[in-house]
This record gives structure tokens, C-alpha cells and sequence, in this order.
């Protein structure tokens, strides 16, 4: 039975990537670069393969927040300080909002059912402002965002951490809920708590990472808990 539920943040309850493509085109145009789709697209692939390298335990997070912006410089060959186009992407990241479909009802539902637990990867200044401006920081008991921990997901240690405040005995009945394969999954299983995988694009599931249930809309999440 479930007792306790740990909500990944970005696209699953925020989306992120909406998100990311309002802050880098404003960052972009701040720092003379025209933005246009394909701008875009190749900043969010760098991006995402920084943060897979920091997953892997490859790079660290400060290098993962600098480089991205060293890479897109050289991919476009352009002149630049990635140190201060970094400051000011984090600054237009931290600033507004967009909700995925379902996630306040939600979150209004759950919070009634179960504590619930946030756990992202993000950087703690632009989460908090993001958190801040969404207004959901009160329906979490704790928010754990690794920076602030020194492990990322889905590291075994950043879940020892979590469940130190939390309490090793409500571990057996925890469940993370998010959309990433190789943080939230295989965070979870790294944990040993139960799983759930948001799905909202239908992606293929990938046999080395189970998810033990997957959810096409948050609107499922609630009948999947009770069935776990
Ligand atoms: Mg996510």
C-alpha cells in the first residue's frame, strides 16, 4: 500500500520544457543571438546531454550549468561569456511557470491522501523562484532538491538522504512518480521504493529500467496508486 509520494518537478508537474524554450529565446535575444527553432532545438539537446553526463556521475553540476552555454557559443561559432549568458538564462528560468495538464487537481487530491515529497535535480536558486511563482510549495512536506545535497538522482545516496528526513520506515511504502527513465525510474529502483513512470508523449519503455506502472495523464496517477 502506498503511504508516501515523491513528485519529480520538471515535466512532470511543471513543464519544463516549455519552460526552457521561453528563458533560452530571452537569453538568447539578450545576448545579440536571433533565436529561432532550430537555435532552440540544438541548445535543448546540449542541454540534455549535460545533464545525462551529471546523471552518470561523468561531469559536475556547475560544469553541466557553464558548458551548455560554451558548447551552443561554439556550436553556432559565436563570441561570448558563457559564464554570464548562464546567469542570465538561470535568472529568466527562474522566472514564471507553465503547470503540465492535471497537476494542481493532483496535487489538490493527493495532498489530501498521502504526504507528498518533491524531489528534483534542478538548481535550487531557479527552483525555488520557480516553486515561488507556481505556488505549490505548500502542499509538500519537504522539498529536496539535490544541489542542496551533494547527490543527484538517481544516485542510491540521494535517496538515503530523502528517506533520513522523511524516516527509513515509510520507505517500504513510498512511491516516486515522474518522467524520467534514467533519474526518477532508476532512481527509484537504486531505493527500493515502488515506481511510476508519466508517460504523456508515449515513449518507448526501455526493458533495463521497469517502471512498475505507467500513466499516460496525471489524471491516472490516483487510481495507480491505490492499485500498487
Ligand atoms: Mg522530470
Amino acid at each position: 500500500m502506498i503511504e508516501t509520494v515523491l513528485f519529480d518537478l520538471d515535466d512532470t508537474l511543471l513543464d519544463f520544457h516549455r519552460a526552457e524554450k521561453r528563458a533560452i529565446t530571452r537569453t538568447m535575444r539578450e545576448c545579440g543571438l536571433e533565436p529561432d527553432e532550430e537555435r532552440v532545438a540544438l541548445y535543448s539537446r546540449i542541454n540534455r546531454e549535460q545533464w545525462k553526463l551529471l546523471e552518470r556521475g561523468l561531469i559536475t553540476r556547475d560544469e553541466v550549468l557553464t558548458r551548455r552555454f560554451s558548447l551552443l557559443l561554439e556550436a553556432l561559432g559565436a563570441e561570448g561569456d558563457p559564464r554570464a549568458m548562464r546567469a542570465i538564462y538561470e535568472r529568466n528560468l527562474s522566472e514564471g511557470h507553465f503547470f503540465m495538464p492535471g497537476a494542481l487537481e493532483t496535487l489538490d487530491r493527493l495532498s489530501l491522501k498521502y504526504p507528498l515529497y518533491l524531489v528534483s535535480n534542478g538548481t535550487a536558486r531557479v527552483q525555488d523562484g520557480r516553486l515561488r511563482s507556481a505556488g505549490i510549495l505548500p502542499y509538500f512536506r519537504e522539498v529536496f532538491i539535490s544541489e542542496r545535497m551533494g547527490y543527484v538522482k538517481p544516485q542510491k545516496e540521494y535517496f538515503d538522504c530523502c528517506f533520513a528526513v522523511i524516516g527509513e520506515d515509510r520507505r517500504p511504502g513510498a512511491v516516486i512518480v515522474g518522467d524520467s527513465l534514467t533519474s526518477d525510474i532508476r532512481g527509484g529502483i537504486n531505493a527500493g521504493i515502488h515506481t511510476v513512470w508519466y508517460n504523456p508523449e508515449g515513449k518507448p519503455a526501455d526493458p533495463d529500467t521497469p517502471a512498475e506502472v505507467t500513466v499516460r495523464a496525471l489524471s491516472e496517477l490516483e487510481e495507480a496508486l491505490e492499485r500498487l
